[in-house]
């Protein structure tokens, strides 16, 4: 018996353990393995069921995501071909899951006659979050056990969901508490099932061939509508909507056959392959030059952060979250009691959806203290900065911090586009500090940004990074630079569309072209959210440096000086009724006003130039950042755009969407809009030369440098 299956009697029943670790990926060896073991079982007359679990693993998370990578030549047994032939062995089979049933897992759970689970284990069929869908039974199985509607929100969220939620939906048979029971109350349940013979002949639901029935006539019309709204342009989420529509219109066979067909589909489309690439770019950003297993690590016990404001405070929640004390540092009683009880409203709105019970949130106000004094963060071992940005400020509070803090404290800042070496260099000790760019809302947007300075230490950018993932977070290192990697990008994509709007574009129109190519939004939109404001003093800091073009972020600053500062004064670059957002004419007088002092011509500008000029820019930035040493990779950049920035994860990001366009439209698009433009081209639209040595030597993938 291979060394990935235990395989044991227990005299009527055979237990099959899968032991492929860590996670029982359905890879080929492992497939192989399950497909003799069932063999054996099904052969052996003593046997009467065949209970399958994780031997002291998770069930399963699913395929083996190594093998989607080129043309599709799965090793036989290919799991489409597999589950259907242990459903057919005549002897009722038995998932008991623990840990996780993801994708294949959950579908090789659904050829089982029944299902156990620990009541905290994850079920779900995620495809859709990797470009592709289910594809060995889960479109047709699913909906045949829990409806249409319960499957379909499953496969289309991608997320997966509780055992318990699992049970009350009819996916899980039977609920046991703990794992360590699983398998014995698994044996209990499937000899109750051979006693009552229910299991010997019941042909499984997930086996039923006759087509399901649909919620109501007009059910998929209405499903169409939404995805096409929702999900506009995306290939996975509707390849499924077609997929279960299958299962309502086919015999179960054919059913199969036709998910077969759209999974291949689905998985040599452009957007699988962006997906997979983001899926790949998550695992390289973790390696780090200069930085292994044998690289030493700090214990953090202990954080503090400095000012409890909008970052603060959600950067503060991260860690609590986590199990780790916090102390948050305030300039005044009042700032610090406003910060304390934001946070508190924040759990309470989780305790109101239910996402955490009144004893957790009690649990978690208690690992927040809250001071004035910095002698109360002398025991901190990792301290984070959130005061405004400024730098003086910034670095009083580090020279402080550096009086007060025991040695070995890691000292970061979450400074968005300051320089950290500056800030390190007022300190005895820049070898601790480090950048820790939070993106609002703190508390819930997955990307930090790590930024390591030119003294910071190889065992503090190990230990952040390795904190950053016990708070759940995806770390991407940086270089220091004005912006880092990701607001830095966003300069040039800003700037054009501010200038296309001088040009003769509106607001409007400039956030429709990048909505349609599917970032969740527009520029103008997210500067009105975000606060124009705060851009705005940014600015104030860098004007010598900018003052060489006079319309350089002219209509935000106007804006900003005429106090539209966005979403919070009701109006910015749009203006709102409530929560809806109208176009706002005003903003195209002002437009207009400005274009004519600063002697613009205002013309009919086309979605191709908003599109070309915005999103090339963008691309081009982030080249140069490759060549400069700031990013590490292309896959850092992207990742980046796609958790920072809306950058829709099915492009791939910036720089993956450049090689799916072609680097040299790319270059060509930039030299035409740099000639068009006049002096303004000339200034500003300067192709980056690794773009312009990748054109010149033919390569088509950036990562080729
Ligand atoms: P904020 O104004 O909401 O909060 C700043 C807090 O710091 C205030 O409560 C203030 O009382 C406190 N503070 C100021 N000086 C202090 C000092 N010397 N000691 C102790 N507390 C002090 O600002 P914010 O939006 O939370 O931004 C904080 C930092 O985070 C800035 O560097 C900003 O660039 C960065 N950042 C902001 C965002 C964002 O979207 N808001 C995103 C990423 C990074």
């Amino acid at each position: 018996m291979s060394q990935l299956i235990d395989y044991r009697r227990d005299q009527e029943l055979a237990l099959i353990g899968l032991c492929s670790a860590p996670v029982n990926a359905l890879g080929h060896a492992l497939r192989e393995a399950l497909a003799d073991a069932c063999t054996i079982a099904a052969n052996d007359p003593q046997v009467r069921a065949i209970v399958l679990y994780g031997q002291q693993l998770p069930f399963s998370a699913g395929a083996d995501i190594g093998e989607f990578g080129g043309p599709l030549t799965w090793q036989a047994p290919a799991l489409p071909d597999l589950l259907p032939a242990l459903a057919r062995l005549g002897k009722p089979l038995i998932a008991a899951i623990d840990g996780v049933a993801l994708g294949g897992g959950l579908e090789l759970a659904l050829i089982c006659s029944h299902r156990v689970a620990v009541a905290s284990a994850r079920l779900g069929l995620p495809e859709v979050t990797l470009g592709v869908i289910p594809g060995a039974g889960g479109t047709q199985r699913l909906p045949r056990l829990i409806g249409v509607e319960a499957a379909l929100e499953m496969m289309l969220g991608g997320q997966p969901i509780s055992a318990r939620r699992g049970h009350e939906l009819g996916l899980i048979d039977c609920l046991v508490e703990h794992s360590d029971d699983l398998l014995a109350q698994a044996c209990t349940y499937t000899r109750q099932l051979l006693a009552d013979s229910i299991g010997n002949d019941a042909p499984a639901r997930t086996h039923r061939p006759a087509p399901i029935s649909p919620p109501t006539a007009t059910f998929f019309d209405e499903q169409n509508a939404q995805l096409a709204a929702r999900k506009t342009g995306q290939h996975a989420p509707q390849a499924v909507l077609d997929a279960v529509r299958a299962a309502c219109e086919l015999e179960l066979t054919q059913g199969l056959a036709h998910e077969q067909a759209l999974f291949r589909e689905a998985l040599e489309h452009p957007q699988a392959k962006a997906l997979r690439y983001q899926f790949f770019a998550r695992n390289e950003a973790l390696k780090i030059p200069g930085i292994d297993r044998s690289t030493p690590l700090r214990d953090i016990n202990q954080v503090a952060v400095i000012g409890a404001g909008t970052m603060g405070g959600g950067i503060a929640m991260n860690f609590i979250n986590a199990g780790i004390a916090v102390t948050v540092l305030e300039l005044s009683s009042q700032a610090l009691d406003r910060g304390l009880a934001q946070i508190r409203q924040n759990y309470e709105t989780s305790r109101k959806r239910g996402k955490i019970s009144q004893v957790q949130l009690e649990q978690r106000m208690a690992l927040l203290t809250g001071t004035l004094e910095y002698a109360d963060l002398a025991d901190a071992d990792l301290v984070i900065e959130a005061v405004f940005e400024n730098l003086g400020v910034k670095q009083n509070v580090f020279r402080t911090l550096d009086e007060v803090c025991k040695p070995g404290a890691i000292l970061a800042s979450n400074t968005s586009t300051l320089d950290v070496d500056q800030i390190a260099a007022v300190t005895r000790r820049p070898q601790d500090v480090v950048g820790l760019h939070f993106f609002s809302p703190a508390n819930v947007m997955r990307l930090l940004e790590v930024v390591r300075g030119k003294a910071t230490a190889p065992d503090v950018l190990a230990t952040t990074l390795k904190v950053a993932r016990r708070i759940d977070k995806l770390p991407v290192v940086s270089g220091v630079c004005f912006g880092f990697i990701g607001n830095r990008m966003l300069e040039p994509y800003a700037r054009e569309a501010h200038r296309l709007v001088l040009e003769g574009a509106t607001p409007g129109q400039v956030d429709a072209v990048l909505t349609g190519l599917g970032l969740a939004m527009g520029v103008f939109a997210m500067y009105d959210l975000a606060g124009i404001d705060i851009g705005y003093q940014v600015r104030q800091a860098r004007r010598d440096e900018l003052a060489h073009d006079p319309s350089y972020f002219r209509l935000a600053d106007e804006l900003c000086t005429l106090g539209r500062h966005g979403q919070k004064t009701g109006r910015g670059f749009y203006h709102y009724q409530g929560r809806e957002r109208l176009e706002d004419p005003e903003v195209v007088e002002i437009a207009e006003h400005l274009a004519a002092e600063l002697g613009i011509e205002r013309r009919t500008i086309s979605d191709k130039e908003i599109h070309d000029r915005c999103l090339f820019m963008l691309i081009n930035e982030g080249v140069q950042l490759l060549d400069e040493g700031i990013a590490l990779r292309s896959g850092d950049i992207d990742l980046v755009w796609t958790n920072g920035y809306g950058f829709p994860a099915w492009r791939g990001g910036p720089l993956h969407y450049a090689e799916q366009l072609g680097l040299d439209t790319v270059l060509h698009g930039i030299a035409h809009y740099r000639q068009a433009l006049g002096a303004y081209g000339q200034q500003w639209l300067q192709p980056a030369p690794l773009l312009e040595h990748l054109v010149a030597h033919h390569h088509t993938h950036i990562a080729q440098r």
